[in-house]
């Protein structure tokens, strides 16, 4: 029997307190508990952070009354088939770019790599107000479509000034939204995603490893 041999892309921020965050946000801070070079009896830390540090999901409640929880989202949205596309030299991502990038009919996930990627890879990296995100018509154009995720390589979905509307159409239309991806050395292709956000209880976002595996 032949094995295909598979590559697997960490598309994962690294959480650290030098990465960027969003204005206002405490970021991620890891702080020792206990120290063996102290005497204690092992090393033992502790996380603060906010919830949409780094790789992250938003889950419905982010911005719908009532909307779905991390926890009760079904791990569905985030494993399986994925496609991945390469828009460089855009800022704001309309319905009609998403048209013409041979995005298949039947995605079922979409990640889109933009120029944003190389601001998250370097360390103290500020925050970018200007960062590429979807137009609310694009988002639309994805709603009307079979997709379940779509996932962006900055802190959100929509634009800085006024991304409150792309976020409610792609949370209303039942659509997973994956914020904070690596894709600098990701190639546009099919792969299978395999995303694990965290099972907290109640929240609005969680923060997740994410992978692609090429197949
Ligand atoms: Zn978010």
């Amino acid at each position: 029997m032949i094995y295909a041999m598979t590559k697997i892309i960490d598309i994962s921020i690294t959480l650290e307190a030098t990465m960027p965050i969003w204005p206002g946000s405490i970021g991620f801070n890891l702080a020792w508990e206990q120290r063996l070079d102290n005497g204690d009896d092992c090393n033992n830390s502790q996380i603060r952070c906010d919830t949409h540090v780094g790789t992250h999901i938003d889950a419905p409640l982010h911005f719908i009354d009532n909307g779905q929880t991390a926890d009760a989202m079904n791990l569905d949205y985030f494993i399986g088939p994925c496609t991945v596309i390469h828009l460089p030299d855009v800022k704001k991502i309309t319905a009609n770019q998403l048209s013409q990038a041979a995005i298949p009919p039947t995605a079922k996930r979409l990640l889109i790599r933009t120029d944003n990627s190389q601001y998250l890879e370097q360390p103290h990296a500020e925050f970018k107000k200007d960062f590429t995100a979807l137009e609310p018509n694009a988002a639309q154009w994805i709603a009307e479509r079979e997709v379940k995720l779509v996932g962006i390589d900055y802190l959100s979905i929509g634009r800085y000034e006024n991304g409150i509307l792309t976020h409610a159409i792609l949370l209303e239309a039942g659509i997973a939204v994956l914020e904070g991806l690596n894709l600098l050395h990701v190639e546009p292709g099919n792969y299978e995603l395999i995303c694990m956000p965290l099972k907290i209880a109640g929240a609005e976002g969680a923060p997740a490893r994410a992978a692609l595996r090429k197949l």
